[in-house]
């Protein structure tokens, strides 16, 4: 993949187009975004002869642009035959609807984000509400990324916090996918999970210069962002990226489309859940100490209790490698993401904690919890 990230790097787009032999571009966008970035490629490429023409994705009634069918259908309707390539102008949501309606028309796309939001700019996996449920679509990932960091830096601050917080999910989601594979024989490989760990402690050793928007912290940002999703890539399933913790952060958006109720930014109800989660996964592992003190089993299938216990020793370690919830808390809170700030209750975070497993088919330590331990 074409993967820019720099200062100016919108300016690549156009000599990209015409390297590539592309006359008829489609950019799709919101009102926001087509203002941040998209008005500049168009004029670029007018002026280079490159027949261009814009989508201006309609946000839903209570005001979110959404990838929703409605969504897909708009894009779908304008796009015509002559269009040879389509030009992703946004954050997630603009990826996810572009992705999916590409991948379905046979056209390309080629990705330029206008904040690190989110992980999914590089990945394949479109999630889209259908209907009021979230489930996630195989489709294509972009042939070029270009990622202008003068304008990341001047995206609005909680979308970058929304973007340290889904890397933040990465400590229990690299968490979960070991245990699925420990306990269920999901499939794993090491040198992956490495890369998105890597990408995750970047971004942590940088959080002050990532708070401040600065060149370097959103650059950072954005690359760990690009590689976490080019691991997802290259895995072929979103295991390494995403775990309980997004599965809670799920359960909550379905909760808020069936309520009718605005969405949050996606990476911070996972820096949010992610917190919920290392609360959770610490506690058992108290729970579990204790119970190896008095000889009692977590579980009464026998066969799940000889796993976990053959486990424990790396299971226990991998608990204690994710940090504390007030550590996540804090680390939020410095980038812009404060959790206090999230209209999630604590009746919210129970009720998640309860039924978030059910979301997808994974074997997380949360489904463990809430199907196999003893009350
Ligand atoms: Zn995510």
């Amino acid at each position: 993949m074409h993967n820019i990230v720099c200062n100016k790097a919108i300016d690549l787009i156009v000599p990209y187009l015409k390297e590539r032999a592309y006359q008829h571009v489609i950019m799709i966008a919101d009102k926001n975004t087509y203002t941040a970035a998209g008005a500049i490629v168009q004029e670029q490429c007018t002026e280079a002869g490159i027949a261009s023409q814009v989508i201006l994705v309609h946000p839903n009634p209570i005001g979110d642009v959404v990838a929703d069918e409605a969504s897909i259908v708009q894009c779908m309707l304008e796009i015509s035959a002559k269009t040879e390539v389509l030009l992703a102008v946004g954050t997630g949501t603009i990826h996810d609807i572009v992705r999916f309606v590409g991948s379905r028309m046979m056209k390309p796309f080629i990705s330029i984000p206008t904040a690190a939001s989110v992980d999914g700019f590089t990945s394949a996996g479109a999630p889209l509400i259908i209907r009021g449920f979230k489930q996630t679509v195989q489709a294509i990932p972009p042939e070029a990324i270009f990622a202008d960091t003068s304008i990341l830096m001047n995206a609005p601050k909680r979308l970058t916090a929304a973007g340290f917080g889904d890397m933040l999910g990465k400590y229990t989601s690299l968490f979960d996918w070991k245990f699925s594979h420990l306990m269920a024989g999901e499939p794993y490989n090491s040198e992956l999970a490495a890369e998105t760990s890597s990408a995750l402690e970047a971004c942590v050793a940088n959080i002050d210069a990532i708070s401040r928007c600065d060149e370097e912290g959103v650059t950072i940002l954005m690359n760990s962002l690009i590689e976490s999703g080019l691991v997802m890539l290259k895995f072929g399933m979103s295991h390494p990226a995403s775990g309980s913790e997004h599965h809670l952060s799920h359960y909550w958006e379905m909760e808020h489309i069936q309520h009718g109720k605005p969405q949050q930014l996606h990476g911070l109800k996972v820096g949010f859940a992610a917190i919920e989660i290392s609360r959770l996964y610490h506690q058992f592992a108290e729970r579990v100490a204790s119970m190896m003190n008095t000889n009692s089993p977590m579980t009464e299938n026998a066969e799940l209790q000889s796993k976990l216990m053959e486990h424990w020793d790396e299971l226990k370690l991998r608990i204690a490698g994710i940090p504390q919830p007030e550590e996540l808390s804090a680390m939020l809170t410095l980038t812009g993401g404060s959790p206090d700030a999230m209209p999630i209750d604590k009746a919210d975070v129970a009720r998640g904690l309860r039924h978030a497993h059910t979301v997808r088919n994974r074997y997380t330590l949360l489904r463990f919890i809430n199907e196999e331990v003893n009350e």
